[in-house]
């Protein structure tokens, strides 16, 4: 996702031998390095994916039986996908980010097609993260509008033609572009990932610094020797370099990394590393990819905001309110009109409003001045870039960068990755609350995986009782307002620091901006552990 890193060159020493390091065996990186690592692990999460796609398709309810979404809990393409990987997913991605792009069926798919593929290079205009945005934007709307979570037959056709389209993209296109451009899942992990404290990077930059061949980042060709009743056969194997188009070395967020490990197998000296980081320092290392992130943030904005808006009635009159008013003044918007109209509103118009309205005052704050001051702040920030001796070009660029983010799609840019905690921590308690429910059908869905029979024994003969929640909800309510309120207090933290980063430290965007936002982040907190007190605390 996002620009291309590249290598630095190398200088003209190589690189010492003793690089090498014997690691123990239970070291990660020793299975990283091994290429049947994460393959296994992609196979099987395929054979998992093939079997939802099989149970579910062509079931739509249950033959005689005129209940919607009957077996959204008990077929396991339903429950397997929106209720058991993507809560799942929700509340672990601050915790370990891409993570689970390393066993992910779709972008294996998508990696293996492109290795045989023409491997044409993705439209310059379109490398960017507008695409994602939007497809994460309509998925949330279509799964919302037409009730994909509830029909097993909907849900199977959109994992087979997310899956179908990740192999025909790589079919055409090279690197991993429906990961990197396409996949709207892809793009909220990409933003959680800046929240995670897991990152790759290189151990010794100095081996780095005297690598020749970089090839975590250009490949790598290995001779292999086949041999048979002691008659053998010599031939190269090409190992891919990396399909995001990242120098591990020098990605400072690595924000884009898909976490493939391919990188740690072309390594001749064994010189990355899988660790931890400061958490939340992914929100501040290194610039904003792209500026296109900000509507990922929008939108995932969205998706959390109107989720939990729902539970608090008064609110959740005035987020729809734009759509009532147009179903009474406008007469040719039906019942569908009406229902796609609320979710605009709830998932993207108010967000939108929110950020812009925020951003529009962080720009107002920034630019007054009531006294006269000698040097703008612009050239204190481009000060800061010269005395980091880059050259001319780059210092442009850099200049060209910083005015783009003075803008108000800049502003939003900058700061609006800073509410990912409070983000985080709001979808997981939502997740947390939806897996404490339904959790207990996993057996059910096991042992039955089309659904039918045990909806039946449910809800028709009742020889079954619908599993119950895990733990009662009285213990675990406290937990989602903490989750909220933690969530809030590290993004009011890293507010400063992303506008330092960004603006230069002391520059009246960075000061003045993060305050305007850390009152959004408020705003906003409040708003959600309203909504989680009606939700959670009635009664
Ligand atoms: S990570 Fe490995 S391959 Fe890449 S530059 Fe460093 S030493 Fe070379
Ligand atoms: S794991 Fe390595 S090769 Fe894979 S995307 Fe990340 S940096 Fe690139």
């Amino acid at each position: 996702m996002g620009k291309r890193s590249t290598p630095t060159p190398s200088t003209a020493e190589p690189a010492p031998v003793d690089a090498h390091k014997a690691r123990p065996w239970w070291d990660p990186v020793r299975f990283a390095r091994r290429s049947v690592f994460p393959a296994l692990l992609q196979a099987v999460a395929l054979g998992v994916l093939l079997f939802m796609i099989g149970a579910g398709w062509g079931l739509h309810g249950v033959e005689g039986i005129a209940v919607e979404g009957a077996l959204m809990y008990t077929n396991i393409a339903t429950f397997g996908f929106w209720v058991f990987w993507f809560m799942a997913l929700v509340l672990l991605l601050p915790l370990v980010g891409r993570l689970w792009c390393t066993v992910c069926p779709v972008g294996w798919c998508n990696d293996l097609a492109a290795r045989w593929g023409l491997a044409r290079p993705w439209p310059r205009q379109l490398q960017n993260l507008v695409l994602m945005g939007f497809l994460l934007l309509g998925l949330t709307l279509g799964a919302e509008q037409f009730s994909l979570n509830r029909y097993p037959d909907q849900t199977a056709l959109l994992l087979a033609t997310v899956l179908l389209a990740a192999i025909l993209l790589g079919l055409v296109f090279r690197g991993r572009v429906f990961c990197r451009y396409l996949c709207p899942v892809g793009g909220m992990i990409g933003l959680y990932t800046r929240v995670a404290p897991v990152e790759i990077g290189s151990a010794n930059q100095e081996v780095c610094r005297r690598c020749e061949s970089k090839a975590c980042y250009f490949g790598s060709t290995k001779r292999y020797r086949l041999g048979i009743a002691g008659r053998g056969v010599e031939f190269p194997l090409r190992r891919p370099g990396c399909p995001a188009f990242i120098y591990p070395p020098e990605a400072a967020a690595n924000a884009a990394c898909l976490m493939c490990t391919q990188c740690f197998k072309n390594c001749p000296y064994d010189n990355l590393r899988w660790g931890a980081r400061r958490p939340l320092a992914g929100l501040w290392l290194g610039r904003m990819r792209d500026r296109s992130e900000a509507l990922l943030v929008v939108v995932l904005t969205g998706i959390v905001f109107y989720r939990l808006a729902r539970f608090w009635g008064a609110l959740r009159i005035v987020v729809e309110w734009p759509a009532t008013f147009a179903a009474l003044h406008l007469p040719f918007v039906g019942p569908a009109g009406f229902k796609g109209l609320k979710l605009f509103a709830g998932f993207l118009l108010w967000p939108l409003l929110f950020y812009l309205v925020l951003a529009a005052l962080a720009r107002l704050a920034s630019e007054t001045r009531l006294t006269e001051v000698a040097a703008g702040d612009q050239a204190a920030a481009v000060a800061a870039f010269d005395a980091e001796g880059i050259d001319e070009q780059r210092r442009d660029e850099a200049r060209r960068w910083l005015l783009k983010r003075q803008t108000l799609w800049g502003y939003l840019a900058t700061y609006g990755v800073a509410f990912l905690p409070l983000l985080a921590g709001a979808y997981a308690a939502f997740s947390l609350i939806k897996l404490n429910e339904k959790l207990g059908y996993l057996p059910l869905v096991l042992a039955d995986p089309a659904g039918i029979r045990n909806y039946l024994a449910m809800s028709q003969i009742h020889v079954l009782t619908p599993p119950d929640s895990l733990v009662p909800l009285g213990w675990i309510r406290w937990g989602t307002l903490a989750a909220v309120a933690i969530g809030a207090a590290c993004s009011l933290w890293s507010m400063g620091r992303v506008g330092a980063a960004v603006y230069g430290a002391g520059s009246r965007p960075a000061t003045r901006g993060a305050l305007v936002f850390r009152a959004g982040v408020v705003a906003l907190a409040a708003v959600m552990l309203l909504c989680l007190r009606r939700w959670l605390f009635r009664g």
